[in-house]
């Protein structure tokens, strides 16, 4: 059996596990995360169109949390009673003993029980994700030139994502740029038109964007050759199509589904106490409810915030950062705080010199919109050495013209099913979906509240 150091044993190393970790500092703490990085999602269209390069979004949790002991693998299990966790690791399981536990398992994709959607979609979530859109996209255009048929060339061309939440618009916006830019080494396909189609069900794309900075994001995105499909949903995916609820059917070679996420299923395994979305429920301390030395924090637990007393906090890296930092105060001993906090501002990037935001109550678009967007990612990039990259990676997008080359594995479709209990558990697609939202904490947009309704007749 293994001590937590310090202590406190931190299942889950994205932004607030991680962030908890860092902060606590030298008092210690012991990491439990699938991966030796925590992944930086906003930065992730940016990773799939090039412009950073793929290795640069993520952060070494050794750097990172240089106090905190790691140990990669799944947690799969929890005794409160022993007070240990399961962790299965590539030596086989392990016990970790702790005297406090902070739960920040995140969220995992939610797919709708939409015929086809788990098949032939392309994922947009994790690192892998982001490179293997870009690897596929790359490939479309090899394809066309290769195709005789002339719908052929032109399903190559048409790309569709599902959802108008950030991450829908951002990795839509970003990979437009991307083909333009290839264009020029594609010159057989000048005359192929192409087709980018932005499907959201709610009424405005960036639903959680002030109405006129929305509505700027949707008059630049569409001058820019992006048809925005709101108020439609998806109704069926088929290998090379989607068919929307409007009765259209559109042939496409790359859908990426965009669109949602619900909290991990293994929270339900571990009996903690659970609200009608799966998150688990804390109060405002970040304590688990009914438990004294059990926490959760980010787009995992439904986490009350003072300063919004009518509503729990999005799921967002700006709130599980905050919280982090609350409760990583709290952890350090002392008199334990409630969490407040008044969220700072939205930005949004749109491909290349376009954006929106608004910070502290300053709303900006256009130029200005994208450059204090970049300004925050940058500011809130953990380790000074990766602000550095990126900085470089940006200085040479605006020199040359994004790369084309395809690297990597061959692209493929699909929500792949895990081939063990673990990655089942971590990817959660051996569970029912629960009620989401927007995987980048927008309200829930395309994804309908309860299971998709039968298809219409056209
Ligand atoms: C594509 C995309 C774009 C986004 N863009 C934005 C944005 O622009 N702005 C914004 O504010 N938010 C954005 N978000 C949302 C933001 O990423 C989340 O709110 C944030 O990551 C939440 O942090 P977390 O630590 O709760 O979860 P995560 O960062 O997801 O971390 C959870 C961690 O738990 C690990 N884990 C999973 N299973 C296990 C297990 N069994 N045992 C141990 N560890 C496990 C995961 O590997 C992961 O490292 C975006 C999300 C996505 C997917």
């Amino acid at each position: 059996m293994r001590e937590a150091r310090g202590g406190t044993l931190i299942l889950g190393g994205g932004f607030a596990g991680a962030s908890v970790a860092r902060l606590l500092g030298k008092q210690g703490s012991t990491i439990v995360n699938p991966d030796n990085f925590m992944l930086y999602t906003p930065m992730l269209p940016e990773a799939a169109s090039g412009v950073i390069d793929g290795r640069h979004v993520v952060v070494p949790l050794r750097a990172m949390c240089p106090h905190a002991e790691l140990v990669l693998g799944y947690a799969t299990g929890l005794d409160e009673a022993a007070k240990t966790v399961t962790v299965a690791t590539d030596e086989g399981d392990q016990l970790i003993h702790y005297e406090k536990l902070v739960v920040a398992l995140g969220a995992i994709i939610r797919i709708f029980p939409i015929p086809g959607l788990a098949e032939h979609t392309l994922p947009f979530k994790a690192l892998p994700d982001a490179l293997n859109l870009r690897n596929h996209v790359i490939r479309r255009l090899e394809d066309a030139i290769v195709a005789e048929h002339e719908g052929h060339k032109q399903r190559h061309l048409t790309f569709v994502f599902i959802g108008g939440g950030y991450s829908g618009v951002e990795s839509c916006a970003e990979m437009k740029d991307l083909v333009d830019d290839a264009m020029r080494h594609y010159p057989d396909l000048k005359d192929v038109e192409q087709r980018w189609v932005l499907v959201d069900a709610a009424p405005h794309i960036l639903g959680s964007l002030p109405k006129r900075l929305g509505e700027y994001a949707h008059k630049h995105l569409t001058k820019d050759g992006i048809e925005i499909r709101s108020d439609t949903r998806l109704q069926a995916v088929e290998e090379d199509a989607v068919v929307l609820s409007d009765g259209e059917r559109i042939e496409a070679s790359t859908i990426v589904w965009a669109a949602g996420v619900q909290p991990h299923p293994l929270l339900k395994e571990i009996g903690l106490p659970l609200d009608e979305q799966g998150r688990v429920k804390v109060d405002e301390y970040l304590r688990v409810e009914g438990r004294e030395n059990v926490f959760s924090l980010g787009d995992c637990a439904r986490v009350p915030n003072l300063a919004t007393p009518d509503t729990p906090d999005p799921p967002t890296c700006q709130h599980a950062l905050r919280q982090a930092k609350r409760l990583a105060k709290n952890l350090k001993g002392g008199e334990m705080k409630p969490y407040r906090f008044k969220t700072l501002g939205q930005v949004a990037q749109l491909g290349r010199y376009k954006g929106v935001s608004e910070t502290l109550g300053i709303r900006m678009r256009g130029f200005m919109g994208w450059f204090i967007a970049r300004g925050y990612h940058l500011y809130a990039f953990p380790l000074m050495s990766r602000r550095i990259r990126i900085m470089i990676d940006w200085t040479l997008a605006l020199l040359f013209r994004r790369d084309i080359v395809q690297t990597g594995a061959p692209p493929r479709k699909g929500h792949h099913q895990p081939e063990t209990r673990h990655e089942a558990m971590a990817k959660g697609t051996h569970d029912e979906p629960a009620p989401g939202v927007a995987q980048d904490g927008a309200p829930s947009v395309t994804a309908p509240a309860e299971p998709a309704p039968e298809p219409k007749p056209a």
